[in-house]
Parts: structure tokens; C-alpha cells; sequence
């Protein structure tokens, strides 16, 4: 526990700063990747396309982008020329440029993506992970440039928040990723890949940020992934993991539907506080309240708690049988997570025997608790890994940075 007083001093320094991110999605233009049905109307009508044909035109376009994966307006063949000629004027499909691209020896891949300004900020780059595993291909995206929150092991959180990500931007680390992997109809990723057929089978937004604090982008991102006529993921294949930010945590299952999780990490609120400073202000009582409400809550829609073994800090057996007693009646899966250390982390994993003797305290409890084998630790990809250089520009970089 030595460690434990130091970070605590050090999480007051950083208390949790209450900031809700506005929305950006007016500012900078609208790419076709990401819009609802309703606003590729609007840009259709804003190329020209009579009132009569919008939505079999609409119907066209959500077919090549998301069901062929098209990356280019001359490839979408039903669509007229001139029709396709006055939309490539206005609207781009997507934005995103890779900017690196590693693999790791166990097949999972990480690729760094650059998004351009969007107002008065600076170009921004996040980091997506794809990970294979038999039977599911999961894709870990990001929903923030950096994180306002200020856990203290995770990699994310030394990097403040640069901004949110659009809806476009969510959803085209998808469409991107799929691409690059084959993974579209004709594409060849589907002889290779996990026995699902399909590449990438499940998302998890668990990349950089916290993804209730860019509720209506992500909630518009999450619509086009699950759309059945396009990207079809189904909601029990994509899972929203946050840190606790309570009042939001209800609109998730009544508006978005998707499987949720809940960074836990500790048992009690002296603990908590400072793993995971939003604590402070959402304590561990209100955060169990939320769950046990959570619309959808069943047998079969279980909610995942993720809790990071950290030695010495959150790993005794008798914090694995408080953790029980506190998800009492609420149907569950734990997923003890090892802790993955970054440069200059403050913490050291828990030993693997420490890591089984809890987990089997939970498994006895009744409660499926799979450890997370790390993937990808060699190109820095496993959770809590993932940080840009991105940074957040001053008001005088930014006034120095703008067009004369
Ligand atoms: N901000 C959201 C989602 C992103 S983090 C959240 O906090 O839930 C995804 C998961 O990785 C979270 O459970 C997070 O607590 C965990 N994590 C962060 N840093 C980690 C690290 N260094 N080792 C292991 N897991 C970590
Ligand atoms: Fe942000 Fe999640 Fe990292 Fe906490 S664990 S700093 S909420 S990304």
C-alpha cells in the first residue's frame, strides 16, 4: 500500500475536473461516414438531387459505404455521375489519414489515426486496436482525444483532453478498420479470420476517453455501427465501458441499447477515489444504484465489471470477497483485467498467483471471471496503454496556428 498515500496526494492535486465536453459535431464540414439517414438527405439536397429521389439515393450511398466499404465516389456505380460529381464538391467521405500502423506478434494491431481540425484546434491523433481471437474479432475504439478523467494507471489519463470525437470520426475507425482488414463484401478477410466470418464482430469502446462524456456522439457512432442495413453489429457485440459517470449510465440503455461495463477497480471509496478520482464526486453506493437500474438488466444482458489487478493496492482476498458481496443481485461478469504498466506507471501488476486465488473467490461466488490476457503489450495496445501526441493547443498556439 506504500504507493497508495502518495497517489492519493496526488489525485487531490487532480481532482476530477467537472468538465462536460460540449458537442462539435457543427463545426467543421460534414463527412458521409457517420451521418444519420436524415443528414445525407440534407446533403443529397444540398448537392441537387430532386426531393423524389433522396431516399433511393440515400438507400445507395449507406449500401457502398457501409456494406462494400467504398473509400471513393467513383466506385459507387448506381449512383449518377453528376449526382456523385456534386457530392464529392461538398462532402468527403471520411477524413481519417493512418499515420502509423503496428503489429504485434500475437496479431493484434494498432493503428494511429490523424483527423483534421475541426474549428480553431489542431489536427488530432488516436489510436484504434484491432484484436483476433478464435471466435471474435474485437475492435477497440476511441471516443476522445485524451481523457479529462484522471485515473492513476492508466496512459490515457496523463494525456489531457484535446477534444471529443465527431460521430464521423467514431465511426470511420470502424470503417477504416474493416477496410484495412479485408473485411468488407469481396474483400478477402473473410476466409482468414475468426470463425464468425467476419473480422471484426465486436467493438468495444474502450480506447481513449470516456465515452459518457461524448454521449451524443457516440450514440449517434453507435446507431450507424448497429444499423442493419449497413455495418450490422449487432448491440450484444458492442459494449461501452465507463468510469462511473452515474447520471448518464441509464440513458445509455434506454437510448443506445449496447452491453455495458463499469471500470470498478476497487471495493471501497478510500480506494476508488484515487484509481479513479470521478469516485469522488459518484461514490461506489451510487454507482451500484445505477447499475441494479440499468434498462435491459437480464440474465442474458449481463453488465461486465472490469477491475485492474494492481499489487498491494486492490488485489487481497478479502477485497475479491467484498467485490461479490457488492455486486450481490446484480447479474454479472467480472473481467479482472492484469494491470499493464506504461512508461513512468506507478503501479506493478499483481502476481499471477495472487490474480488466480482472486479470481477464485469470484468464480465461486458464481460470477464467470475471465482474465483478460493482455494482447498486443509489445506495440503498446493492451487497455490502458493507448495515448497520442496530440496536445492541447493555448489560446495563443491556436491564435498562431489560425489562417492570417
Ligand atoms: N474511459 C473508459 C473506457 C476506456 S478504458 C473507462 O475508463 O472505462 C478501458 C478499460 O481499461 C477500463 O476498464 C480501464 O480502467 C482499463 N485500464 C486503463 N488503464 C489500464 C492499465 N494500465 N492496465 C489495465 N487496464 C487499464
Ligand atoms: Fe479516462 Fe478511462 Fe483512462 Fe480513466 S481509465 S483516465 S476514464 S480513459
Amino acid at each position: 500500500m506504500a504507493n497508495l498515500a502518495l497517489l492519493r496526494r496526488r489525485s487531490r492535486e487532480a481532482i476530477t475536473p467537472e468538465v462536460r465536453v460540449a458537442p462539435d459535431r457543427a463545426e467543421g464540414e460534414t463527412q458521409l461516414l457517420g451521418a444519420s439517414r436524415e443528414e445525407l438527405a440534407a446533403c443529397l439536397a444540398a448537392a441537387g438531387v430532386p426531393d423524389a429521389q433522396i431516399k433511393m439515393r440515400v438507400a445507395q450511398l449507406w449500401h457502398w459505404l457501409y456494406i462494400r466499404g467504398v473509400d471513393d465516389y467513383g466506385a459507387m456505380a448506381n449512383v449518377a455521375a453528376p449526382v456523385r460529381a456534386a457530392l464529392a464538391d461538398r462532402f468527403p467521405i471520411g477524413s481519417a489519414e493512418m499515420v502509423d500502423e503496428q503489429i504485434s506478434t500475437d496479431g493484434t494491431r494498432k493503428w494511429l489515426l490523424r483527423f483534421p481540425a475541426r474549428g480553431p484546434g489542431a489536427p488530432v491523433e488516436v489510436e484504434t486496436v484491432y484484436i483476433p481471437e478464435e471466435n471474435r474479432g474485437t475492435l477497440c475504439v476511441s471516443s476522445q482525444v485524451g481523457c479529462t478523467l484522471n485515473c492513476t494507471f492508466c496512459h490515457t489519463g496523463t494525456q489531457r483532453l484535446v477534444r471529443n470525437l465527431t460521430a464521423h470520426e467514431i465511426v470511420e475507425q470502424v470503417v477504416f478498420a474493416r477496410r484495412r482488414l479485408g473485411d468488407f463484401a469481396g474483400g478477402p478477410g473473410a476466409s482468414g479470420g475468426p470463425a464468425t466470418g467476419r473480422m471484426v464482430s465486436n467493438i468495444v469502446l474502450m480506447g481513449m476517453g470516456e465515452p459518457l462524456y461524448n454521449f451524443d456522439h457516440v450514440k449517434a457512432a453507435m446507431a450507424v455501427a448497429s444499423d442493419g442495413d449497413g455495418l450490422s453489429l449487432s448491440k450484444r457485440r458492442i459494449t461501452l465501458s465507463t468510469s462511473g459517470v452515474v447520471p448518464m449510465i441509464e440513458r445509455v440503455g434506454r437510448e443506445m441499447g449496447v452491453m455495458l461495463a463499469i471500470s470498478l477497480h476497487a471495493v471501497r471509496d478510500e480506494v476508488r477515489d484515487v484509481l479513479v478520482p470521478l469516485n469522488k464526486k459518484y461514490p461506489i453506493a451510487e454507482l451500484m444504484d445505477a447499475c441494479r437500474a440499468y434498462p435491459g438488466l437480464s440474465n442474458a444482458r449481463r453488465i461486465t465489471f472490469e477491475y485492474v489487478m494492481l499489487k498491494g493496492v486492490n488485489d487481497s482476498l478479502a477485497d475479491a470477497r467484498a467485490l461479490v458481496e457488492l455486486i450481490r443481485g446484480i447479474p454479472a461478469k467480472i473481467n479482472l483485467i492484469p494491470f499493464n504498466s506504461w512508461p513512468g506507471s506507478p503501479y506493478e501488476c499483481s502476481d499471477w498467483e495472487t490474480i488466480e486465488d482472486f479470481a477464485d473467490i469470484v468464480n465461486r461466488a458464481g460470477y464467470a471471471s475471465p482474465v483478460r490476457t493482455p494482447r498486443g503489450q509489445d506495440i503498446l495496445a493492451a487497455c490502458g496503454q493507448l495515448r497520442s501526441e496530440s496536445k492541447k493547443l493555448s489560446a495563443r498556439e491556436r491564435r498562431a496556428a489560425e489562417p492570417a
